[in-house]
């Protein structure tokens, strides 16, 4: 094992911290999507991080990656925009670029690496969430094309997005069967609903995509036919890492804010920190960012080896969440009623982290996928 950093992983995640504070962190656009902004991110070129040089890309290790999207977080204030350009990484532009044909990496890698095209992805229906499999986003194959029809729920970059990745079922019987594929906004029938109100992340827009008749041309499939599934659960394995890789960097933020505040901030004569009731709580703070950071380390490391990382993505999106979400909570806590206020940004960062216990599966269906592979190892 080897938990040296490089000097060039250091260079490249300080290079995004610059970057990222200077121009990420303008409050008019804390609940608004910002293309200014994104042509920034695009034209700094982190859109291509992992993508093949001969598609924009930059080539890197994921281990690279892991590091400059924990410092990304730790210096981007804005987590929906965050949220935005995981969304089209990870779960869109990743997907393709692992998956898809030549022909379609030919077509579309480029231009989203540059920016020039927004990726989403369409899983959840309204009436299929945590059970994915109960999509009924359906296919009918006509001689020189799939015809798509369906309705998908809370897509993040709805709004916004050129491409998306869309489940739909491909088989009924004998098993059901799902297939996945590359969807343009301007193929006829692709519409997007308005953006949906949310308590947080609110600079990542989000709405229905209703696909109405939709014809997709038959080279448009990732993957093959039927091979959806496991496409799938590629997908959950990418967001439940590298989406979850900023939230350290923002805990780490938070924790600074909070050991500065302890120190500054007297009551009865002395430091607020020297109340172990304070200081345990930025304690739990440092154990869990330390214990988060060697998860993902593991993670990218068994993603470069194309190893999967079913069951780790799993732990280390439901230890992530729920310590993203205790850290916000307690320093609201150390910060008393100035944490509850606007102006410190602690609420905000609250309401933005309550979704991470929900997005990419809830922590309750985390559980049940751990205690299941779990109960298999050891039955
Ligand atoms: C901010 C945000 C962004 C999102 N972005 C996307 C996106 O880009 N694309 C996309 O496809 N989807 C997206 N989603 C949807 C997300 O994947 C679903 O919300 C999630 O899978 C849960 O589904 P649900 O909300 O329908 O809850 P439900 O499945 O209805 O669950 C409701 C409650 O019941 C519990 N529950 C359900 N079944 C079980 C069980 N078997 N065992 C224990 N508990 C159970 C759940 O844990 C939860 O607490 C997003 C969601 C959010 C909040």
């Amino acid at each position: 094992m080897d938990f040296s950093v490089k000097k060039e992983q250091k260079q490249y995640s300080q290079e995004i911290i610059d970057f990222a504070r200077e121009n990420l962190n303008d409050s008019e656009f804390y609940e608004e999507f910002s293309m200014d902004m994104w042509k920034k991110v695009s034209e700094f070129g982190l859109l291509g991080i992992t993508v093949d040089e001969k598609y924009g890309g930059l080539g890197e290790s994921y281990e690279t990656a892991a590091m400059v999207f924990e410092s990304l977080g730790y210096a981007c204030k804005n987590n929906g925009f965050i949220f935005v350009i995981n969304n089209h990484i990870w779960v869109c532009q990743n997907l393709i670029n692992l998956y898809g044909s030549d022909e379609l990496k030919e077509k579309y890698l480029p231009e989203m690496v540059e920016g020039k095209k927004i990726g989403a992805i369409a899983i959840t229906e309204p009436e299929a969430g945590s059970d994915a499999f109960a999509m009924v986003a359906n296919v009918k194959e006509q001689d020189d094309c799939f015809v798509l029809n369906g309705t998908k729920m809370f897509i993040s970059n709805g709004p916004i997005a050129d491409i998306f990745i869309v489940f739909a079922v491909t088989e009924e019987v004998p098993d059901k069967k799902i297939t996945a594929f590359v969807v343009e906004r301007n193929f006829e029938g692709v519409t997007t609903g308005n953006d949906i109100e949310k308590m947080g992340l609110n600079a990542c827009p989000t709405s229905e995509l209703i696909l109405d008749n939709v014809k997709v041309p038959k080279h448009n499939i990732l993957g093959k036919f039927n091979y959806g599934n496991n496409i799938l659960t590629g997908a959950l394995e990418w967001e439940r890492c590298f989406e979850f890789a900023p939230h350290i960097g923002v805990m780490q933020r938070i924790m600074e804010q909070c050991i500065k505040q302890a120190n500054g901030r007297k009551q009865f004569g002395k430091p607020i920190g020297s109340n172990q009731a304070v200081s345990h709580k930025i304690a739990e703070m440092e154990v869990n960012i330390e214990m988060a950071k060697l998860m993902l380390y593991k993670i990218a490391w068994l993603k470069d080896q194309k190893k999967s990382a079913y069951l780790e993505t799993s732990i280390f999106k439901l230890f992530v969440s729920e310590n993203y979400i205790k850290t916000c909570r307690d320093a609201m806590q150390i910060f008393g009623a100035y944490g509850y206020t606007k102006e410190y940004e602690m609420e905000r960062e609250l309401r933005d982290a309550m979704a991470s216990s929900i997005y990419s599966g809830t922590n309750e269906m985390q559980k049940n996928t751990i205690y299941n592979m779990a109960n298999a190892r050891y039955m």
